[in-house]
């Protein structure tokens, strides 16, 4: 059975994202990893958009980013100044070739592609099987999708389910400097609906129409609400639709094991999708740095939790707002920007504030609301028992 010191297991953003960190580790310790991914990952089949204060490893594939953000409601418009942060935009496919280009010039990575059929962990070893055959590998990490069973009496599972088109307009319509967040002036029916826009210049944007809600939408759903915000909120009435993106993030309180024996869990598989509101890439990249600089230091990955956990009871928390229906996202949203500054939320929403932080954040929210949600919360976990 060949042996590698470490396979990922998933060749996506989490995979990705931790061997390009470890390259400079693998070097000097002179480690092997295997790579395994089912698909080629040519395709540009998502975009991820994140915030952060400075320069991360991933900025030379960084396509766009605004440093002014807007916020749309109903009842207001608020302009949002995130300094220090910066909204980032990186393309799927450019995130492959950059980083498919990185790794296969290093001796210390194989990339294969191939279907992994088995993960399995022993004392002092993981396995793999890849397309019928067994490798081994000191650790295993896996970025694999995993089938949770659900356990509605416990958890709360929303599904963000959302479709993007990048339009190319015939006039100038966007400001290239300014991306929308949030803008809820779009239908509601089917429950908290957002639209957001990311213009590239001023005849290109992508506009995607976002869903939390407990199941997914009939594929015209998607199609009459982009046309509508198009028509009605951007005013224009004559574009070509260049790219379409479609996708569900899952969002859910129910806890995720982080990794077992020689496994290690990366990526929406190790629960590093935030349950409240579905960004995963920043928490990707704080989770793979953490590994790779414990295994500088020690020569192990295992690491302790990124994030606080006092963080999973207020996802958990909003997630059972949104869940019941007593605030609509539209209104927790406005509250939440209107009564905070940018820079602090966007901490919040990265789970790095302090308790007197959050306390502060949370007087200005609905508290009887959130306190329901949390005493609701609280009771279907003790009855669950
Ligand atoms: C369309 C879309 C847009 C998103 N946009 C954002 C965003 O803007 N901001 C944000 O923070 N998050 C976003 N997310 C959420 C999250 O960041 C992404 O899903 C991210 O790709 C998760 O990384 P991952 O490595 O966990 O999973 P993936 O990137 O999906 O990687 C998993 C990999 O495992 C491979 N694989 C699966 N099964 C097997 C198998 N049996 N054998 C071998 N390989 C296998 C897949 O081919 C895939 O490459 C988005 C998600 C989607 C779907």
């Amino acid at each position: 059975m060949k042996h590698f010191d470490y396979i990922i297991a998933g060749g996506g953003c989490a995979g990705r994202s931790l061997a390009l960190r470890m390259l400079p580790y693998l070097k000097t310790s002179n480690k092997q990893v295997l790579l395994v991914d089912k698909t080629r990952k040519i395709e540009n089949d998502r975009t991820w958009c994140f915030w952060e204060k400075q320069q991360d490893v991933f900025e030379p594939v960084v396509f766009r980013k605004w440093s002014h953000l807007s916020f749309v409601s109903a009842a207001e418009h608020q302009e949002l100044d995130i300094h220090p942060y910066q909204y980032k935009m990186i393309r799927g496919a450019d995130f492959y070739a950059y980083t498919g280009e990185q790794l296969s010039e290093s001796s210390h990575i194989s990339m294969i592609q191939g279907n992994v059929e088995s993960i399995s962990t022993e004392e002092e070893k993981g396995y793999v099987t890849i397309d019928g055959t067994q490798f081994s590998a000191d650790y295993v990490f896996s970025s694999i999708p995993r089938i949770r069973k659900k356990k509605p009496d416990r958890y709360q599972y929303l599904l963000q389910h959302f479709e993007g088109w990048t339009i190319e307009s015939k006039s100038p319509v966007f400001d290239e400097e300014r991306a929308t967040l949030m803008d809820f002036n779009t239908t509601q029916h089917a429950g908290t609906s957002f639209v957001y826009v990311l213009p590239l210049s001023s005849t290109l944007a992508l506009v995607e129409y976002t869903v939390f809600s407990e199941n997914e939408l009939p594929d015209a759903a998607y199609t009459t609400a982009l046309k509508q915000y198009i028509r009605e909120q951007l005013h224009c009435e004559d574009y070509d639709i260049k790219e379409r993106e479609k996708g569900i993030i899952p969002m859910s309180d129910h806890p995720i094991n982080p990794g077992e024996g020689r496994i290690i869990y990366l990526g929406t598989a190790g629960g590093f999708t935030k349950g409240s509101t579905g960004y995963t890439f920043r928490f990707i990249q704080k989770h793979t740095a953490a590994i790779v600089s414990q295994l500088l230091k020690s020569g192990h990955p295992y690491i302790s939790a990124v994030s606080p956990k006092r963080f999973e009871t207020y996802d958990a928390t909003l997630l059972h707002l949104l869940s019941s229906k007593r605030l609509s996202g539209e209104e927790i949203f406005s509250t939440l920007f209107k009564k905070n500054s940018s820079r602090q939320i966007l901490k919040f929403l990265d789970n790095e504030t302090s308790l007197m932080e959050e306390i502060r954040i949370f007087k200005t929210l609905q508290k009887k609301e959130f306190a329901i949600a949390l005493w609701n919360r609280s009771l279907k976990l003790i009855k669950a028992n």
